[in-house]
């Protein structure tokens, strides 16, 4: 049956590629890539040969029709990005949606992906946690959407871009308090790096720093539940009564 192989390529650490991933790479027919002369570099560096499509967000509109019909003709396809998983803010998500309708197999192999990488180096809770890749550019809409997280009891995980960290951590500090976080950045690189502190003590020394970056920030702590007596002895009375 063709297939689409969702393949995760390297964030930094070209030796972060599984074996399969490879041997994916290796056997499809054709590879879609988000940028194809950034996959041709990492191409060449295992030593692999594949015809490539160029599919992002401004090109999706032939690109994907160009993809189905590869499947159509029995074609099997990897789908790749400039780094980590496709889809995780990254292109993808309509084809996998169209590939899907078509009753295509979609295979998602395991790899590299930087909200995941940070969050487990972190120090802060990875109970729960939600990843909410990048936030708006403008300050205003930035906030707005801060707004919305503030009473979320679970991590956060942002992306965001190097010459936007200062004034994003400025909006996190007056939106959601000056909570406990952790800036990861050029993760898996030679110079990852992470600050944790609380979000006033970070901004200060995160505004000099250049790379990519991933922010996490605790969640809203949660109020241990005031104990309640008269509740309480009302709760041991019933259940008395009940036998
Ligand atoms: N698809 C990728 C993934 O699965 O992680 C994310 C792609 S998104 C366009 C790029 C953003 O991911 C960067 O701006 C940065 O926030 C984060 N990122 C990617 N590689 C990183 C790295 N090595 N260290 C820290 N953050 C990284």
């Amino acid at each position: 049956k063709p297939t689409l192989y969702l393949v995760p390529t390297p964030i930094g650490n070209l030796k972060e590629i599984t074996s399969r991933a490879l041997e994916v790479l290796n056997a499809v027919d054709v590879i879609a890539a988000e940028d194809t002369r950034n996959t041709k570099k990492l191409l060449m560096a295992y030593n692999i040969q594949k015809p490539l499509i160029s599919h992002h967000e401004h090109n999706q509109a032939t690109s994907i029709p160009q993809i189905l019909n590869h499947l159509h003709n029995n074609d099997s396809v990897a789908v790749v990005s400039d780094a980590g998983y496709p889809l995780v803010s990254d292109p993808g998500a309509n084809l996998v949606k169209e590939v899907i309708k078509e009753d295509y197999a979609v295979v998602s192999l395991s790899g590299a992906n930087a909200a995941m990488n940070a969050l487990v180096a972190s120090g802060l809770s990875c109970v729960h946690y939600l990843f909410y890749g990048f936030l708006e550019n403008k300050s205003s809409k930035r906030k707005k959407q801060l707004d919305e997280l503030k009473d979320f009891p679970y991590t956060l995980i942002f992306y965001e871009a190097p010459h936007r960290i200062e004034s994003m951590l400025q909006d996190v500090l007056e939106v959601l308090g000056d909570r406990n976080m952790c800036l990861a950045r050029e993760l898996t690189k030679l110079h990852e790096e992470y600050i944790r502190g609380t979000v006033s003590e970070v901004v200060q020394v995160a505004k000099d720093k250049k790379g990519e970056m991933v922010v996490i920030i605790e969640g809203k702590p949660i109020k241990e539940e005031t104990f309640d007596m008269k509740t309480a002895i009302e709760k041991v009375d019933e259940y008395i009564k009940r036998g």
